[in-house]
């Protein structure tokens, strides 16, 4: 990814450079206007979502952090003693990874990796980088490739129906083209303007149906406030 195309990247820059960040901005045909607060990019352990911090407890052996971001996660498990590789596509974010510390940062993408890892870990709807779910076969053919004999595969993510839901509180997803949890992002940050990109919210039991068509299971460990749940894959 080249920095000129990089808002999320920018944002994490500025952020750790001077403590604070302009607006990270969030569009999309499918909601209104938001906006990413930088600082949660930069969460420590104590400001962590309850599935997030479970999430953490629950890894072990050789860990891959995917989509790092700022290094939230990775810096957590080092100081718990974990051993972490943490990857982004953002070279800003892996910069400021090492600056802040995590031993291992490497600007890559996810589906090209090689390696055998204990614990892949996709936390912030992390899973969303599949994009679509006909790219999960292409994930599932990775995970098989990355994970270790035993290994496990920790991801969040939402359920996001409660958007289709109208005044009287039913929702009705027959008229969505195509499967309802998938969104196209893009993001603005100062002047820079990232390009649009394909970003996946699965529901548990999609997941969990795309598991087991590809020889893995997805358990659903914990549940988050608001439709969103943290799910364990492993071989069956
Ligand atoms: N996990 C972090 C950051 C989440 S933002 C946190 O919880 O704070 C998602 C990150 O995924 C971004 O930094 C983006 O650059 C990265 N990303 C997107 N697609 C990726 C891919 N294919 N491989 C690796 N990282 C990716």
């Amino acid at each position: 990814m080249i920095a000129d195309n990089d808002p999320m990247g920018h944002a994490i820059a500025d952020y750790h450079a001077t403590g604070k960040a302009a607006r990270l901005r969030v569009f999309s045909p499918m909601f209104d206007e938001d906006e990413i607060p930088v600082k949660t990019l930069f969460r420590p352990l104590d400001e962590m979502p309850a599935i997030e911090q479970d999430a953490l407890k629950a890894c072990r052996g050789s860990i891959l952090d995917v989509g790092a971001g700022a290094g939230c996660h990775s810096l957590a498990l080092q100081a718990m003693g974990q051993q972490v590789t943490a990857i982004d596509i953002s070279p800003l974010a892996v910069a400021t990874m090492r600056e802040r510390g995590v031993n291992d940062a490497r600007e890559q993408d996810f589906f090209t990796l090689d390696g055998r890892f204990d614990t892949i870990l996709m936390l912030m709807n992390g899973i969303g980088i599949v994009g679509s779910l006909s790219r999960m076969d292409a994930f599932f053919d990775q995970v098989d490739k990355l994970l270790a004999p035993g290994g496990q595969l920790l991801c969040d993510s939402s359920d996001i129906c409660y958007i289709y839901e109208d005044e009287d509180g039913f929702i009705d997803l027959t008229a969505v083209d195509g499967y309802y949890g998938e969104v196209t992002y893009r993001m603005q940050y100062k002047k820079i303007k990232g390009e649009s990109f394909p970003w996946l919210f699965v529901d548990a039991e999609t997941l969990a149906e795309h598991a087991r068509r590809h020889a893995f299971k997805a358990d659903i460990i914990a549940r988050g406030p608001h439709y969103d749940y943290l799910a364990r894959i492993t071989r069956r």
